[in-house]
């Protein structure tokens, strides 16, 4: 349909991006498509809805100069292939009308950067300037230009880097992982909710710990969660050590990604010490403690769902409540005990969370052992 509406407006058209890196990846069914058209995109979003029989109603982002339709089960976005240009204190780049290269030009990474000809006489044909098959086949993230550049003009591309090693199980190339630290700082001009945004298809990944590491190795963790980082290190008085937390959580993470797709479980895996760095302190006699890190974790919780905007509602009491409850339903994924068991552990404390917060208190400072059960049960 896209072929037949480019001929009829002669103009040029390609899908490019996710798509193709997709299809030859052979990564299941896509959800969304992305064309270039040499020309205006909106008037060839127009003429494929024309042809399809369903008549699709066409939504026009005037101010972007994309139009997208609903075909197929899928979104089809199109856009006019454009020239980007950046300054110093936005990711919002000035747009001029370009050429199909222009337009592989501004993206991301070689293999974000393919494109397939859809006009009769290049149907099907691959446009690959950067490489980008050679990328996919070695499994690398890779920028197509300076990638110092790339990740400065738009720091986002610094955690898009990280998602995709992440989700793709690739690595990313020496001199991007370099240009990533050096570059670490710009971080603070993208909005927090493009940044939990990525953070969240980094946990949502198979093994959200490779995601963690590199936030971590490029000193964006350090900026995005300190809370996190600050579990790093083990310390040693009198002989004596406790275990390296944050690489811990790390584990955590993992395992309860094995068991549950459950994006707030696997937030709470990750949060679940975070109460650790506060509370450690050393005592002669019985050596490390965290004494109450799980009161001090769940206030934690909430103060860093407000600063990365994420959802102030049921979402993050659940969180709390199992930050609260300590390690234990998280320990016991930790020991492969399925999904189903965690939630109703989860459920079945049934409390307010303001009870269990009056009643978690209660029993750090009386330590009684009793007033747990029921939570341990
Ligand atoms: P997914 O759908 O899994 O997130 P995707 O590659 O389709 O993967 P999108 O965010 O939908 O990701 O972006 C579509 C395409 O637009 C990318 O493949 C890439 O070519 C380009 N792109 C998106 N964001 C950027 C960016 N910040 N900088 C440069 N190019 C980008």
């Amino acid at each position: 349909v896209i072929t037949q509406a480019s001929e009829e407006i002669k103009l040029e058209s390609y899908v490019i991006g996710g798509f193709v890196r997709d299809h030859i990846l052979q990564r299941g069914e896509p959800k969304d498509i992305d064309i270039v058209a040499v020309g205006s995109g909106i008037e060839l979003a127009k003429k494929v809805a024309q042809i399809l029989p369903h008549k699709p109603k066409v939504q026009i982002f005037k101010n972007y100069g994309t139009a997208m339709l609903r075909a197929y089960d899928m979104e089809i976005e199109f856009v006019g292939a454009r020239k980007e240009s950046y300054q110093k204190d936005s990711r919002k780049p000035i747009v001029e009308d370009g050429s199909l290269e222009d337009d592989q030009n501004r993206r991301d990474f070689t293999i974000n950067a393919l494109a397939l000809g859809l006009n009769e006489e290049n149907f099907g044909n691959l446009l690959d300037p950067f490489n980008g098959i050679e990328d996919l086949n070695s499994k690398l993230i890779k920028t197509p230009l300076d990638p110092d550049i790339t990740y400065s003009d738009d720091p986002l591309r610094m955690l898009r880097a990280i998602r995709f090693a992440t989700q793709l199980n690739f690595k990313i190339e020496k001199e991007s992982l370099d240009a990533i630290t050096r570059n670490k700082k710009r971080i603070k001009i993208i909005s927090k909710e493009r940044i939990t945004d990525e953070l969240h298809k980094i946990m949502m990944a198979e093994k959200p710990s490779k995601g963690f590491s590199l936030l971590h190795k490029t000193g964006l963790l350090h900026i995005i969660l300190p809370e996190l980082t600050a579990l790093e290190g083990i310390d040693e008085i009198e002989g004596q050590k406790h275990k390296d937390n944050f690489w811990h959580t790390l584990e955590v993470v993992d395992n309860i990604a094995k068991n549950t797709d459950d994006l707030w479980l696997r937030w709470a895996a990750l949060l679940h010490d975070i109460g650790k760095a506060p509370t450690k302190k050393f005592h002669k006699k019985i050596g490390w403690t965290f004494h109450g890190h799980e009161f001090v974790g769940a206030k934690m919780v909430f103060k860093l769902f407000k600063r990365l905007r994420l959802p102030l509602n049921d979402k993050m009491k659940y969180v709390q409540k199992l930050v609260l409850m300590s390690s234990r339903p998280i320990a016991i994924v930790d020991n492969d005990v399925t999904d189903s068991a965690v939630r109703r552990l989860i459920f079945d404390a049934g409390e307010d969370i303001e009870d269990l917060m009056t009643l978690c208190e209660a029993d750090i400072t009386t330590k009684n052992p009793n007033r747990y059960k029921k939570y341990h049960n």
